[in-house]
């Protein structure tokens, strides 16, 4: 490959004089300047400049060749365009022979001396960069019509070949430096070179650098031309402003912005198409990477780590802001719609318009890992919010089980399989003895909704009793009982009571145990209310993290003293453990546990499956029987085995893993540090394990704006979180149970940061 290190002939002024007289009768002044790989010479004539380029003999003259025919092709197509104008020799030659002392060829041009300092000796105004861009743009469409046969030379330059760069890979010392370069290469290879194909081509300069663009000297935003068209080739027009922008990004204050004011001033002449837009940011990562890795692998002189580090800042910059946020910048400046925007409209297109979306700019999301999520850049954020993987996202134990089971049978539960009996199994195990009876469903809403047709055929009653601000789910059934989404009176149905959901700092008094005592009496008073109307009471079902209504507290010996009533009136107790179990509250495995209470039925879903439709109803002995009894039941979905062999690796995991004991410990932690924070805007900080909240209130009142800004932030800062309560002003820190320390701390720090930057 060719290129890399040519070094100028080594000839004489004498030498150089003689062919200069002979070759193009001129007699000047000669001053040496300095080449990679031409010997040049200024030659000073009176008023006239010129310089004289001679080319080793092992240059390739067919592309000296094409040098020289591109220029007088400019000439004439570009004659306003301050660029190096060619002199035929006294024979009306372009290019000429001088012969060596060794006998040689070396090929010869004298072209026009352009005046001017390197852009890089100056700064990079926007205005001077759209200019360049417009300039290189106006360059090309100059070039548009020109062919030449030695178009495609073998240069090292070439992106193209960028995969053969890979053996200096070895000789970047520092393993991040390595990554780096590897991870472009990897992109390169995968996405980027096979798209080349489809872009329009031409023959373009591509060496706009910080050397080779000139400026005015004494009016520094001005562009005084272009030099040195020695690395011309036939390539995708996109490369010409993406390597002019990769270079002026270096050694830059905000190289992104230099990036981006090129690409933009190339686009006002010569508009580039969406497929070229979305190249911009990866080639110039390529050409960052290539000019490193052609540093490194020493084809340009002895090996010097340190030449490259500007190369190596401004693709860090780049990698760091993910070339795909870095295309969506550029498009959004260009007002073409990000590949977000897009989907985003179909969708709203095709689905209903109950379908909300989380943040100002909906989040477009690709693959999991453990606690972070990426999204369709690349970028990572970490997962303070969902739930319902579990044990971390796309765990590979999960899958795999679920793809084994899947590729042997997934049938109903009407036949006989192994993994439904082993998991009503383990999950029994988990429980007391008394709650013994599954029925597998998909979702919690369906083991809620199942749950209180239970209540209904063990008690023959129908009064229900549900916290105020609870949600339980989606059918037409419990989303009756869900009073979150109900207005109280006209929603309601005639056997539902509301009870007071204990929230002392809500309270007048603001005391844990005087509002226990005002929830309790709720619950007395439903219960009257119920008799009196004569629904009696079926059942309370109580939500145990009181998610919805703001991670709230269970004040101490409330929950044993709320079922001794609703139990005394006849009525069952329905835990709904689909938030707050699994291991979630730290302390124990269940939520209702520690309260010394044992429900009639429990409820899980969501975390069980880790993502998977599984969700269980299991109730006692009795219950389960007259449920049976009364209704006809059959689930087409749930408990088949592919649900059911992911339910019981998310048990190994969550064994192995020790992931209770990690979220009692975590959480622990998490809750201290929350309530270290001395900020304003924190009223209180609630929940255990790894189901908190912390309440903003401001002046008095809940700070659901600065609750909602906060969430913003904290994308931005990497971490997705969300609000809940009431209000929605309490923020809600709910992630996967593998979340690390590490990531705990930057989910605080990020916290931190966002509530100061709103005050
Ligand atoms: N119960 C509670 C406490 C919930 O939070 C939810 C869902 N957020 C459900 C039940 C309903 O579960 P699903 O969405 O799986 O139907």
């Amino acid at each position: 490959m060719t290129g890399g290190l040519a070094a100028p002939p080594a000839l004489s002024e004498a030498v150089v004089a003689t062919f200069l007289k002979s070759a193009y009768g001129l007699e000047g002044e000669l001053l040496t300047l300095s080449g990679e790989r031409d010997l040049n010479h200024l030659v000073t004539l009176g008023d006239e400049r010129w310089v004289l380029k001679i080319a080793g003999p092992d240059e390739d003259h067919g592309h000296l060749n094409l040098q020289v025919s591109a220029l007088r092709h400019l000439e004439k197509t570009a004659p306003e365009l301050p660029l190096p104008r060619v002199r035929a020799s006294l024979a009306g030659k372009d290019l000429e022979v001088l012969i060596d002392a060794e006998g040689r060829p070396c090929p010869a041009r004298l072209v026009t001396y352009l005046p001017g300092r390197p852009i890089g000796a100056v700064p990079r105004a926007t205005a001077l960069l759209s200019g360049l861009g417009g300039f290189l743009a106006q360059l090309d469409r100059a070039l548009a019509g020109f062919f030449h046969p030695a178009a495609r030379p073998d240069l090292l330059w070439d992106v193209a070949q960028a995969p053969r760069l890979r053996p200096a890979l070895e000789r970047a010392s520092d393993p991040d430096i390595r990554g780096l370069l590897i991870g472009v290469l990897d992109r390169a290879e995968a996405h980027v070179l096979p798209k080349l194909g489809h872009l329009r081509a031409q023959l373009i300069h591509m060496d706009a650098t910080l050397d080779n663009v000139l400026v005015d000297a004494a009016a520094p935003e001005r562009l005084a031309g272009l030099i040195d068209f020695g690395d011309m080739m036939h390539q995708p027009l996109v490369l010409e402003p993406a390597l002019a922008g990769a270079e002026l990004m270096l050694g830059a204050e905000d190289p992104l912005a230099c990036l981006r004011d090129l690409v933009l001033g190339y686009d006002q002449v010569e508009r580039l198409t969406e497929p070229e837009i979305e190249m911009v940011a990866e080639l110039a990562a390529l050409r960052l990477a290539s000019t490193s890795l052609i540093v490194l692998g020493g084809h340009l002189g002895p090996l010097d780590e340190t030449a490259v580090s500007r190369e190596l800042t401004a693709l860090e910059t780049l990698e760091r802001a993910g070339t795909a946020s870095v295309t969506a910048d550029l498009k959004a400046a260009l007002h073409l719609p990000s590949a977000q925007t897009k989907l985003f409209q179909r969708r709203r297109k095709v689905t209903a318009p109950a379908y909300e979306h989380f943040y100002r700019e909906p989040l477009h999301l690709v693959r999991g890992k453990g606690a972070l999520v990426f999204d369709r850049a690349g970028r990572s954020y970490i997962d303070a919010y969902n739930n319902v993987p579990h044990v971390g996202h796309s765990h590979p134990r999960v899958v795999n089980a679920m793809l084994r089971q899947a590729e042997r049978i997934n049938i109903n539960t009407r036949y006989l399989t192994d993994s439904m009996v082993a998991y009503a199994e383990r999950l029994t195990a988990s429980l007391p003895p008394e709650l013994s009876q599954c029925l597998f469903l998909s979702s919690g809403s369906e083991a809620n909704d199942v749950a209180w047709r239970m209540a209904w055929a063990a008690t023959g009653a129908k009064g229900a009793l549900v916290m105020e601000g609870a949600y339980h789910g989606v059918t037409d059934l419990v989303a009756r009982l869900s009073p979150c989404g109900l207005v109280q009176g006209e929603d309601d149905p005639p056997y539902l009571r509301r009870i007071l959901a204990p929230y002392p700092l809500r309270a007048a008094d603001r005391d844990p145990a005087a509002e226990a005592e005002r929830a309790l009496a709720s619950i007395d008073q439903a219960i009257a209310s119920l008799q009196e109307s004569g629904q009696g009471v079926a059942g309370l079902m109580i939500d145990l993290g009181l998610t919805n209504n703001g991670v709230l507290d269970l004040p101490q010996g409330y929950l044993v003293e709320a079922v001794r009533r609703v139990k005394a009136a006849g009525g069952l107790f329905i835990a709904d453990e689909v938030q707050a179990g699994f291991g979630r509250s730290g302390d124990s495995f269940w939520r209702f546990q520690p309260e010394g209470v044992t429900p009639d039925v429990v409820t899980m879903g969501k975390a069980i499956g880790n993502g998977i439709p599984l969700a269980v109803a299991v109730a006692r002995d009795a219950v389960a029987r007259a449920f049976s009894d009364k209704f006809y039941f059959f689930s087409s979905m749930g408990g088949n085995p592919v649900c059911c062999a992911a339910g019981l690796a998310v048990l190994d995991c969550l064994e192995e893993e020790g992931l209770q004991q990690h979220a009692q410990r975590l959480g622990t932690r998490l809750r201290a540090e929350l309530l270290s924070l001395t900020h304003p805007l924190i009223a209180e900080v609630r929940g255990q394990g790894l189901l908190l909240g912390v309440e903003l209130i401001k002046d008095g009142r809940s700070a659901s704006v600065e609750a909602k800004a906060l969430v913003e932030r904290m994308r931005e800062k990497g971490v997705l979180i969300g609000t809940e309560g009431p209000d929605g002003n309490v923020i809600k820190i709910r992630p996967p149970m593998v979340l690390s320390s590490d990531q705990a701390e930057r989910i605080l720090d990020a916290f931190d940061e966002s509530l100061r930057s709103l005050a």
